[in-house]
């Protein structure tokens, strides 16, 4: 393990927000997520040093990650690809790198939009890419140090690693004057991320909002053009949210990582219950609260979207000329 200063302002200055171990319970241990007393950037701290993330990283992970239907990637794909037809109507061929780019479906699919494509992805367990240029190492560390893309995308990369400051600046060094730097990131003013504990710790190390991500930006020659809350590329809805509001708000007790209530999926497996209605209403009779929770969910995500207070936001940023 080790301790670190904040990435984004430096400080060494911070105040414990929670604790928790890790979320899929792949490794023993318990991490602490503090936020920097100067600029209010999230962090895991201490946390496991580079070397020692594979770990935390095992195969389980690339498979309950990326197993799904191809129809949810597609959609997912399409709503990705939205983000970049400011560049893609201007005339000429245009050139991306995705950072991250897993199994390089996203690349393909824009590759098949006309884009010239490339990719950066560190895991060695995704399969090996041969149809276009993948660089197997971390962004910062890649071979290309001249603006020579048109566009940057990172889909829920930048809270995995361990210094986003070199990411914004590799970013930034590889982006045309005019291009667009597009990233998915959890929204560190959330209740999701600040308070139910469903940050994916301890492979989430960074938490971002709005106002630190502007700062990243305006540091590496990016202004910040849109931030859009929800989107649905990825989701991180506040379950449990009444139970936290119960807990804090009637009880006027400390809401911890104890009180999240048992998983839909655990109870049938402690009650030997085949998935469906009755399952599920049995589920919703042992656990009222959090039936009334998930039922009173849409409503609330709807707010949280209007408030900017979602768990997820996608970001689109303009390299500066000059
Ligand atoms: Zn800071």
């Amino acid at each position: 393990m080790e301790t670190v200063a904040c990435n984004l302002c430096g400080s060494t200055r911070h105040t414990a927000l929670y604790q928790m171990p890790d979320r899929r319970g792949y490794h023993p241990g318990v991490f602490t997520v503090v936020e920097c007393n100067q600029c209010g950037l999230g962090f895991v701290n201490p946390r496991p040093r580079f070397e020692e993330m594979g770990k935390y990283y095992p195969k389980e992970y690339y498979e309950e990650e990326f197993v799904r239907n191809l129809a949810h990637h597609l959609r997912r794909y399409a709503r990705e690809a939205r983000y970049l037809r400011p560049i893609e109507r201007m005339p000429g061929r245009k050139s991306l790198l995705d950072v991250g780019c897993a199994n390089g479906d996203f690349p393909r699919f824009m590759r098949a939009r006309g884009w010239l494509v490339e990719g950066v992805e560190i895991s060695a367990s995704s399969q090996p890419i041969t149809d276009f240029k993948v660089y197997p190492q971390q962004l910062p560390d890649i071979p290309v140090n001249e603006p020579v893309y048109d566009a940057v995308t990172a889909w829920a990369v930048l809270e995995h690693v361990h210094d986003p400051m070199a990411y914004f600046r590799k970013a930034s060094q590889v982006t045309k004057a005019g291009g667009l730097f597009v990233f998915l990131v959890p929204n560190f003013n959330s209740l999701a991320s600040r308070r139910l504990f469903l940050e994916d710790i301890p492979r989430h190390l960074y938490f971002f909002s709005e106002k630190t991500v502007r700062r990243y930006l305006e540091e590496t020659g990016f202004a910040l053009e849109t931030a859009h809350f929800g989107g649905g590329i990825f989701v991180l809805p506040a379950y449990n949210w009444l139970h936290y509001y119960v807990k804090t708000r009637l009880q006027r007790r400390p809401f911890t990582y104890a009180d999240i209530p048992m998983a839909q999926p655990e109870f049938f497996k402690r009650n030997r219950l085949k998935p469906g209605v009755i399952a599920t209403l049995k589920y919703a009779l042992a656990q009222p609260l959090t039936a009334m929770d998930r039922a009173l969910l849409p409503i609330l995500t709807g707010i949280q979207i209007l408030r900017k207070t979602y768990g997820i936001c996608t970001y689109v940023a303009r390299k500066l000329r000059g």
